[in-house]
Order: C-alpha cells, then structure tokens, then sequence
C-alpha cells in the first residue's frame, strides 16, 4: 500500500465498483478497489442484464464487449403488452434512426469479465484488495484516512476521494452517517433462463401482469433469460414449483409468443426495493451505484443509470487531477450531484410510475392503460424520446459516453491516448 493519497478509494467491487475503476485507471489515475468477496463470487447470478447502447459505448470503450463477444445479444425493438388490457407498444431502435437499442449481458458474465478487467490493471495505478473489510473512515483536510482490514492484516491509508458502491444492502453507509429511505414495492423478481420452441430474435418482450412485469430477454444459445416479478409473499412457492408449474404459469401469461417453453434453469429470487440514500455525499465519502438509489427493475435502468453516473464522475475526477486540483473536495462532490441528479430522478420516477401504473387493478384501468399505450403508437416525437431513453441516448451525455476521449494523466496504462469510440463493436446476429 502506498503512502501517497490514492486519487480514489472504492468500496464494492460490484459491476459499478470495477467499471469506475476501470475508467479511472485507464486515464491514469490511482485507484484501490476493496471487496470482502473473492473473485467469481457471483458468477451463478442468472440475470440477464440489458445494456442500452449508450452502456456499451462504455464497457467497449474499457475493452469489456471484446471479453464478452460471445454471450451478449443485440436488442432491436421492445414489445410491451398489459394482460389486464387490450394495450400494447412496439419500440423500434429504426423510431430513432438507431440499429440496436442495446444488448443484453448474462450478469455472471459480465462480472466475470470486469473483475478480470480489474485484475489485469497495471499494479502501480491499481490496487486491488479482494477479502478485505473497511472497518473506518476519518476525513482530514487533504484526504481521507481509510482502515483496512484483510488477509494481509490491518492498515490506514489516506485517499482524496473516497467512493462508497457497496451495494443496497451493506450497512457501511449507516455507520459512516449516511440515512437510508427504503420502501419494498411489495414485490420480487424471479430469475431463470430457459429454451423456446419459438426465439423473439432480437426482440424484447415485457408483459404487464398484476403481480409486476414479465420480461422476456434474448440469451446465448438460443435460450432466453425470463424475469418475473411476483408478490412478495409469493417468492418463496415460485422458487419452489415444480419445472413443469412454472413453465405453464409463463405460458400463461405469454401466450404463444414463445412457443412451448423447456429446460429451464436454476431459479433466483431477488427482493425489489426502492431505496434512497441522504446525503449523496459526506466530507470526501461520495454514494453511487446501489448504495446510492434502487429502484423497480421494470425499465432495465438501474446499472444503466449508474454507467451515466460514472461517466460524469470520472470526467469530473480526470478534469479536477488534470489541472492539479483535489477530486475529493466539497465543490467538486457539490457539483458533481448537482449535474446528475435530474437523470438520477427523472429514471426512478418513471420505474416507479410504470410500477404504480401497472400494479393498480382499479375498474376500467386496462382501458385507460390501452389508451396511454396508442397515444405513444401514434405519437412518433414521444415514441422516438422513449426510444432514446431506452437506449440511454436522451439528454446531455457525459463525455464518455459519446466516445469523446478525456485528458490522460501521464503516459497512462495503455501508453496512449484513447480512442474516440463512436461506434458500436460489430455483433454476430
Ligand atoms: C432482478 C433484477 C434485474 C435487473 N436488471 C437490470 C437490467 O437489465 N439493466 C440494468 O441496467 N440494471 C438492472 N438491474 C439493476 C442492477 O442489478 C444494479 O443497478 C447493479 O447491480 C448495481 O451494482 P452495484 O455495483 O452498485 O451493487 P451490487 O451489484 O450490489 O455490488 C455491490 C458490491 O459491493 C460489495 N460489498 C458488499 N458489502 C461490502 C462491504 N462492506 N465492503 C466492500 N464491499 C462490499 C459486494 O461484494 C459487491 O461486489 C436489475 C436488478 C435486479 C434486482
């Protein structure tokens, strides 16, 4: 461990932990990632995450699609059907001129790949610390002093900026001062891939149940990953049923979209919750990713919001190092939240909108629904705005991701300066 304060200190090496340091290292900054996990801890996580395509500007841009070529799927156009209701949209990346509207990671894979990303970081610009615990933090006036506890024993080390990603569920952020509003929505995502006699292709599809969103994602091998949302109450009989009952429940609800449904895989329960962590950031200790806000995963947004977030914090952090400035201090943090907290609320307010919309069964709803959902039919500037949004392209974007390079810090890792990376990697169909 170094002497020198670290340019970045992050807490949780989760998807949002491993690709901020990523994009900080890559422009020469010196960063330490701690995680108590081990690597490939999550390697069995069976959801398939869609990633708009302003995302994968992201992750090609840090050489992750190169590592995951062969498992993500291209998504063209989302249908949405409600049960309760004869209403349905079709999103089209074409809407908006764009090809895609993004791709969809197996989330093992994904992690996979940005923890070997993070592995294979030059040493002296990265230090990773996996099985390790951060027991304190204290701020001081030019830096914050971090203790660490792990295999290699016990040690303080000073970092100006300190980056708390350590997930919805740790209590690192209470005991550092932070307060956290949380609110269930009442209900759970149940996870499992499995094989269709008929393949959406490149298509997603969501149906509208009143138990919560069914989402139908394309998935390597002909398979597709399914997410249904059930009461809470109900998790633990969904994870339970027979292979057989739980097939003829989604075909239920999808009709003969899908065709017959076989071999399904191993189910996963994830609890939904919507929480809100206050401050956004204390002294040099700065929320992002799940310990900062979580909301329904209805719209496929939370890490994809993250990835925004992390764009603008490293063009943030890269911009206050390159002219010699402190990345930690109170006007740069102020600053920072400011720029994001339109999109930051803008995304959970319409997750929780499409939550409340949907979960209602009042009399005539379906109706008032289907109504909504040909208004967007035939409104093509709001169906091209939801297009955009879906692909992560609304709004002003954060440098990187519209494959502007940032100023290197030094010769950098790579010994040259990055490439603009406009356009997206090619995809096998
Ligand atoms: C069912 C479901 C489907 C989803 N689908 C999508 C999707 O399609 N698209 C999308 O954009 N988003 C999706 N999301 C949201 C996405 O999963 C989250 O936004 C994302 O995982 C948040 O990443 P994170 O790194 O902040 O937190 P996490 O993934 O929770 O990672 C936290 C990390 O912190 C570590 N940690 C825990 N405690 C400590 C500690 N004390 N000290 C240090 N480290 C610690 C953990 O080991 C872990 O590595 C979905 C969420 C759910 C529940």
């Amino acid at each position: 461990m170094r002497a020198a304060p670290y340019d970045c200190l992050i807490i949780g090496g989760g998807p949002v932990g491993c690709l901020l340091t990523l994009a900080l290292v890559r422009q020469g900054a010196r960063v330490l990632l701690v995680d108590p996990q081990a690597a490939g801890a999550r390697a069995d996580d069976q959801r398939g995450l869609a990633m708009a395509t302003a995302s994968i500007r992201v992750l090609d841009a840090l050489g992750i699609c190169a590592r995951l070529s062969g498992v993500m799927r291209p998504v063209d156009s989302i249908l949405v059907a409600d049960q309760g209701g004869p209403g349905v949209i079709l999103l089209r990346a074409g809407d908006a001129g764009l090809d895609e509207l993004g791709r969809v990671v197996p989330a093992g894979a994904l992690q996979g790949a940005l923890e070997a990303a993070v592995a294979d970081l030059p040493g002296d610009l990265c230090d990773l610390r996996r099985g390790a615990q951060v027991t304190a933090v204290a701020c001081e006036p030019a830096s914050m002093r971090v203790e660490i506890e792990g295999p290699e024993g016990r040690a303080a080390v000073p970092a100006r900026l300190v980056v708390l990603a350590d997930g919805g569920r740790s209590p690192l952020r209470e005991r550092f001062g932070f307060q956290i509003d949380s609110a269930p929505y009442a209900q759970a995502a149940v996870v499992c891939t499995l094989t269709p006699a008929r393949h959406p292709g490149r298509r997603a599809i969501e149906v509208l149940t009143r138990s919560g969103p069914l989402a139908v994602l394309p998935a390597p091998e002909g398979r597709v990953t399914i997410v249904r949302c059930v009461a809470s109450t109900d998790l633990s009989d969904a994870l339970g049923q027979g292979d057989r009952e739980w097939c003829a429940g989604l075909t239920a609800l999808l009709g003969r979209r899908l065709g017959a449904l076989a071999a399904p895989g191993p189910r996963q329960g994830y609890p939904i919750v919507q929480s809100l962590a206050t401050p956004a950031w204390r002294g040099r200790l700065l929320l992002l990713g799940a310990a900062l806000r979580t909301f329904h995963p209805n719209g496929a947004q939370g890490l994809n919001l993250s990835i925004r977030d992390i764009a603008a914090l490293t063009e943030a952090v890269v911009a206050a190092l390159h002219a010699g400035g402190d990345p930690g201090a109170d006007l740069r943090l102020d600053a920072f939240t400011r720029e994001r907290i339109v999109d930051q609320r803008i995304t959970a307010t319409l997750a929780n909108t499409l939550w409340w919309t949907t979960s209602r069964d009042l009399p005539g709803a379906g109706l008032a629904r289907a109504a909504g959902m040909a208004a967007i039919n035939l409104c093509a500037p709001l169906k091209q705005r939801l297009v955009l949004r879906a692909a992560g392209l609304a709004g002003t974007l954060p440098r990187l991701l519209r494959g502007a390079p940032l100023p290197m810090l030094g010769p950098g890792p790579y010994g040259h300066a990055p490439q603009a990376t406009s356009a997206l990697p090619k995809q096998p169909a």
